[in-house]
C-alpha cells in the first residue's frame, strides 16, 4: 500500500490523515505539538464551523460533538453608528439551514489524534523542517505540507495577483468565557461591525470544561482595538475586552458583565498577513511536495473561513489521492489537485479579502436592506456557510441593488 505523509496535524492534516487511513494508506502524519500540549496549551482560534463543512467531517465519521457543541442556529448582524457615539445604526438576523459549531481545538485536535493512531496511523512529534522533508520525500509516494500558517508555508510560492495585501490588515485579540448573559431568540453568532475601527464576533462555542462563548476582536492596526499585550494574563485580556465592548458596543455590555475566562490559556493575540500561495513547493533535492489549506491559502479570520476551508481543501484531497490509484503523485498531479482547491475556496478567500477593506456604499446598503428582508437576511447568514452564494452581491452593485 502506498505511503503518504502529512506533516501538521491540524484541521486539514489530521482530517485528510484520517480519512486516509479509513482508505488503507499507510500514513504518516509528522506534528510539531503532541495531544497534551496542545490540550494543555493557549487556545488557536474560534473556530466555527458551517453545516456544510461539518457535514464532510460526519462523513469521515468526525462530526463528533454534535450533541456537546452549542447548535449556532443564525448570523446576528449588526452594524455600530459610524460617528463613534456608541449606538447602534443597524441589526438583522439570519438562519441558517443548518447548525454551525465550534469546538475548541485544543479539545478537537488530540481527540483526532486519537482517532487517527486508534485507526492504526503512525503518528511523528517532531519539528519539521527542510532535513525531515527530504527524509519523507525520499521514503513517501507523496508528501503533503499541511503547516498552517506556520513557517514552512514559505517553501511555497507567494501568488502576488491574488494576494493583495502584504501586510496583517487586522490585530486578532480573543478570550473563551463562561458566564455570558445569552441574547433573545435562536442561538446565533453576533458579528458587529464598528466602522473605522474593526469589528466583535461573539461566538458560542465548545471548550475543554464545557460550552463557552468567545469573545473576538478584529482591530483595524493601529487603531482603538489594536491595544492587546501578548504576554498579558488571561484576566487583563477579559477585563480589556468588557472595556472595549463598553465603549464601542455599549448595548452589548450588559451581556458581558459578569464574564470571566474559561481557563488560564483562553486568551490569543496575534496578526498575520493573508496570503494565496502557489500549490507545488520545491525540496532542495529538487522533489515536490504538496501544500495543503492554510500553508496555501490563508485568509483572516474576518468572516470566520479558515477551518471551514481546510476541512474542503482535505476532502479534494482525499479524494484525489484515492482517484489517483496506482499512478504516480507527479507533479502535474500535485497541481491539478491543488488548483481544485483553491478553486472550491476562491469565493471565501476573495470575500474575507474584501471584507478586511472599507466597506462600498453598496455594501452596507445590502445589510441595510436586509434589515426588513427576512430572506435577504438568511441568504447573507448562509453566505458565510457557501461564500460564493453571496459574493455577486458584495462584489457587484447592481446586484447588491437587486438583491
Ligand atoms: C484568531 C483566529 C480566529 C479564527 N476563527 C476562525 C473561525 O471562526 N472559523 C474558521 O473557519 N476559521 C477560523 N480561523 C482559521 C482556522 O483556525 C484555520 O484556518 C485552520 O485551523 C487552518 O487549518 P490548517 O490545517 O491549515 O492549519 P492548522 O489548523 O493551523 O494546523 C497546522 C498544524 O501544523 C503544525 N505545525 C506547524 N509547523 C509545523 C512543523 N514545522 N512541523 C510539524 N508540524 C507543524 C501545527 O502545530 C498545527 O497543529 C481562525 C484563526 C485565527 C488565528
Amino acid at each position: 500500500m502506498r505511503q503518504i505523509t502529512i506533516v501538521g496535524g491540524g484541521q486539514a492534516g489530521l482530517l485528510l490523515a484520517i480519512g486516509l487511513r479509513q482508505q488503507g494508506y499507510r500514513v504518516r502524519l509528522a506534528q510539531n505539538r503532541s495531544a497534551d500540549a496542545i490540550r494543555s496549551g493557549k487556545v488557536l482560534s474560534s473556530q466555527c464551523v458551517f453545516a456544510t463543512a461539518r457535514a464532510e467531517e460526519r462523513a469521515l465519521g468526525l462530526d463528533l460533538w454534535a450533541n456537546s457543541a452549542p447548535a449556532i442556529a443564525g448570523m446576528r448582524l449588526q452594524v455600530a453608528a459610524p460617528d463613534g457615539s456608541g449606538a447602534k445604526a443597524m441589526s438583522f438576523e439570519g438562519l441558517l439551514t443548518g447548525p454551525a459549531h465550534s469546538v475548541d481545538q485544543r479539545l478537537k485536535f488530540p481527540t483526532f489524534m486519537q482517532v487517527f493512531e486508534q485507526k492504526g496511523g503512525s503518528l511523528e512529534i517532531c519539528d519539521v523542517g527542510i532535513a525531515e522533508l527530504e527524509r519523507f520525500a525520499a521514503d513517501s509516494d507523496l508528501v503533503v505540507v499541511a503547516a498552517g500558517k506556520a513557517e514552512l508555508a514559505n517553501l511555497f510560492a507567494r501568488d502576488p495577483a491574488r494576494s493583495p495585501f502584504d501586510q496583517p490588515m487586522r490585530a486578532l485579540a480573543l478570550v473563551y468565557v463562561n458566564g455570558m448573559k445569552r441574547h433573545d431568540g435562536p442561538l446565533c453568532v453576533t458579528a458587529t461591525l464598528i466602522p473605522g475601527v474593526g469589528e466583535l464576533f461573539m461566538i458560542p462555542a465548545l471548550t475543554l470544561s464545557g460550552p463557552c462563548d468567545i469573545l473576538f476582536f478584529e482591530g483595524i492596526p493601529g487603531g482603538p482595538l489594536d491595544c492587546f499585550d501578548a504576554r498579558a494574563d488571561v484576566d487583563t485580556q477579559v477585563a480589556r475586552v468588557k472595556e472595549l465592548i463598553g465603549r464601542f458596543v455599549p448595548w452589548e455590555a450588559d451581556r458581558v458583565a459578569n464574564i470571566t475566562a474559561t481557563d488560564a490559556n483562553a486568551s490569543l493575540v496575534g496578526r498575520f498577513a493573508p496570503a494565496v500561495r502557489h500549490g507545488v513547493g520545491r525540496l532542495p533535492s529538487g522533489d515536490p511536495v504538496l501544500g495543503l489549506a492554510d500553508t496555501i491559502a490563508l485568509s483572516d479570520p474576518i468572516v470566520g473561513q479558515g477551518a471551514n476551508n481546510a476541512i474542503h481543501a482535505a476532502k479534494i484531497y482525499l479524494d484525489a489521492i484515492v482517484a489517483r490509484g496506482d499512478a504516480p503523485f507527479d507533479e502535474n498531479w500535485m497541481t491539478t489537485t491543488a488548483d481544485a482547491a483553491q478553486k472550491r475556496v476562491e469565493a471565501s478567500v476573495q470575500w474575507s479579502n474584501m471584507m478586511v477593506l472599507p466597506p462600498p456604499e453598496h455594501a452596507v446598503m445590502l445589510l441595510g436592506k436586509a434589515v426588513g428582508s427576512p430572506t435577504l437576511a438568511n441568504r447573507i447568514a448562509n453566505g458565510f456557510d457557501e461564500p460564493a452564494t453571496i459574493l455577486p452581491l458584495f462584489a457587484d452593485p447592481a446586484q447588491a441593488a437587486a438583491a
